[in-house]
């Protein structure tokens, strides 16, 4: 609930959809309870490494930084790339020059590991996994923008990159069809470009909420992997789906709110 009033009181105040998302994202990836930011999952060498990705919708241009390991909001990091790059996505050493260029301070990677993550990856559980964050706004000049952070899977390949920060497929935004962000099994979310088949969908005039549940269950069809997605039209319509056991979210419209973390 806290992501989702800083991010409304930007709104609010007639501030940007991008803002609003970035925002709202950061208390997100500062919550530990979630896989992006601190307490993110810890790959196969026990390092965290975060993307993450802010897409606008009124230019399409996004910003997306992948494997960074010493920034402590990298959706932070991602608006900077969108604001301030040339480029639409930056990786590892180049993601984290331009930080520093940036004036983004570093922060040490051991910081990003939180006593929890660090017990279920000497455990090798496995049973954690999935906690990605994420974000989709429309502000009152009809804007629409989202974003997405995570700290990838558990025991992940070091340098693997999932489906978050890819636009279209972790992330999408579009002024004329919707904004979306997505969750789950990024090697299947990839396979079906998610967010902008959704977005796609919204475009060709299925109803938000109808949008949703076609591409969860067209990933159900042609993958193996669990996920799900938030979505946003252009006239501030929800829709929400997923496959996996649960996944919480929260809305807020001029009339209406609701916080949901139920399984299907
Ligand atoms: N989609 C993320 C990834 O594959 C994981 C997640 O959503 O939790 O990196």
């Amino acid at each position: 609930m806290r992501a989702l009033d800083r991010g409304w009181d930007i709104l609010k105040g007639g501030g940007p959809a991008v803002t609003a998302c970035e925002q709202a994202i950061i208390e997100l990836e500062d919550e530990p309870i979630f896989d992006a930011g601190v307490g993110s999952h810890l790959n196969r060498e026990g390092k965290v490494q975060l993307d993450a990705i802010l897409m606008d919708g009124a230019t399409l241009k996004s910003g997306a930084v992948v494997a960074v390991e010493r920034i402590r909001n990298p959706i932070r990091l991602a608006r900077l790339v969108l604001e301030k790059s040339e480029h639409m996505l930056l990786a590892g050493y180049g993601a984290e020059q331009f930080a520093l260029e940036q004036g983004l301070e570093f922060c040490n990677p051991e910081d990003l590991i939180t006593e929890r993550e660090a017990e279920i990856w000497s455990s090798r559980s496995g049973a954690a996994n999935f906690g990605t964050v994420g974000a989709v706004a429309l502000d009152v000049n009809g804007n629409l923008a989202s974003g997405t952070s995570t700290g990838g899977t558990l025991y992940k390949y070091p340098g693997r990159v999932g489906d978050s920060a890819l636009i279209g497929c972790g992330c999408y935004a579009d002024n004329e069809s919707s904004a979306v962000s997505s969750t789950g099994h990024g090697e299947s979310i990839m396979k079906v470009v998610l967010a902008k088949t959704a977005s796609d969908l919204v475009a060709a005039g299925k109803p938000a909420q109808a949008a949703a549940e076609a591409v969860i269950a067209l990933m159900s069809r042609r993958t193996a992997g669990r996920g799900g997605l938030i979505l946003l039209d252009r006239h501030g319509r929800v829709g929400t789906a997923f496959s996996t056991s649960n996944m919480a979210y929260a809305y807020r419209t001029a009339t209406a709110s609701g916080l949901f973390d139920i399984g299907p």
